[in-house]
């Protein structure tokens, strides 16, 4: 069985074990305490899926959207989306957390924070970002240049290897396989 990940834990596990999209979409809703629809979609999706319980996701969004709304706010437009999400709402689909194919081939709009960061992201955004997170120049050039060349998710495996101080050349397909295989190497 899966191990459940308390929320608690989120702020240091999404620098460490997170791929890109989701530790941004992660550092946006402390920022904003808000995400778009997009953005809440696939990062709740995605938390559901690294073992975050219904229970833990409704308190983890609550906490941070009422720091801008009335509780009753939340509850009424915001909650249901959370429990949707969980399949317990509407048609009751056990929903599936996003693939990166998904997730790059997706539509994202000015003020939206979800889709792939080595995709949707500006050039210029995506450099100052990874310098800022203490990468070296020369692997952030890498992982810009292959951005570039549209190789994103080949960019988001140097991403792996940057933040796991190794050399594992992991082919990547999934936010939650990322995350998965960061991991096996941490334990
Ligand atoms: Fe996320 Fe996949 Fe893009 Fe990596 S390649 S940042 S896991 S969507």
């Amino acid at each position: 069985t899966k191990a459940v990940i308390p929320i608690e834990s989120l702020d240091s596990i999404s620098t460490k074990s997170f791929p890109l999209c989701m530790r941004q979409l992660h550092e946006q809703l402390r920022i904003a305490h808000h995400l778009k629809h997009g953005g809440r979609l696939q990062y709740g999706l995605f938390l559901k899926g690294i073992g975050v319980t219904l229970e833990d996701s409704l308190r983890f969004w609550r906490e941070e959207f009422i720091k801008i709304m009335d509780l009753d706010k939340f509850e009424k437009q915001y909650a249901y989306n959370v429990r949707y999400n969980y399949g317990k709402e509407g048609s009751k689909r056990n929903y599936s957390p996003f693939s990166c194919l998904k997730i790059i081939n997706t539509n994202v709009g000015p003020g939206d924070c979800h889709g792939c960061p080595f995709r949707h992201c500006d050039t210029g955004v995506l450099k100052n970002k990874l310098i800022g997170y203490g990468f070296s120049h020369q692997v952030v050039s890498e992982m810009v240049e292959l951005s570039k060349k549209t190789h994103f998710q080949i960019a988001c495996s140097k991403y792996f290897d940057a933040i796991h101080n190794a050399d594992v050349g992991l082919g990547i397909n999934h936010p939650n396989q990322f995350f998965e295989e960061s991991q096996k190497i941490l334990k």
